[in-house]
């Protein structure tokens, strides 16, 4: 049937998408929160809401990529006067210690794997 080859096109599709994720040397940190991006495409539950879809990339609301971009004139954070990046926002912001470890607990139980590292050398 032509609707179960378009299926398996799209199996495909996305293991190399998961390959890419898990080689690639892009944005390493948000393979700390997010292992297997397949559950994420074309998931029916949850929303991917605007700071999720900006802060994944490191586009948007971060003011290193606004001042790269020229629309922002300092480039570091307000608060540590470190780069603010998107890393820097949920990593290592003073701001958010409750959040931080809230999601830390979060994202130990749901990896089971407190030393989750990508694949590539920190920066
Ligand atoms: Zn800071």
């Amino acid at each position: 049937m032509q609707h179960g080859h378009k299926e398996g096109r799209k199996v495909l599709t996305e293991d190399k998408r998961q390959e890419k994720w898990s080689n690639g040397c892009k944005a390493i940190w948000t393979r700390i929160l997010i292992r297997d991006v397949r559950p994420w495409v074309g998931r029916a539950h949850g929303q991917v809401d605007y700071y999720t879809t900006e802060f994944l990339p490191g586009h948007g609301i971060f003011d290193e990529y606004l001042c790269r971009i020229g629309k922002a004139e300092d480039a570091n954070c307000r608060e540590s006067g470190q780069g603010d990046t998107a890393e820097h926002a949920v990593f290592q912001r003073p701001r958010w210690p409750r959040e931080r470890r809230e999601m830390e607990e979060i994202v130990e139980k749901k990896t089971h794997n407190k030393k989750y590292r990508a694949g590539c050398p920190p920066k």
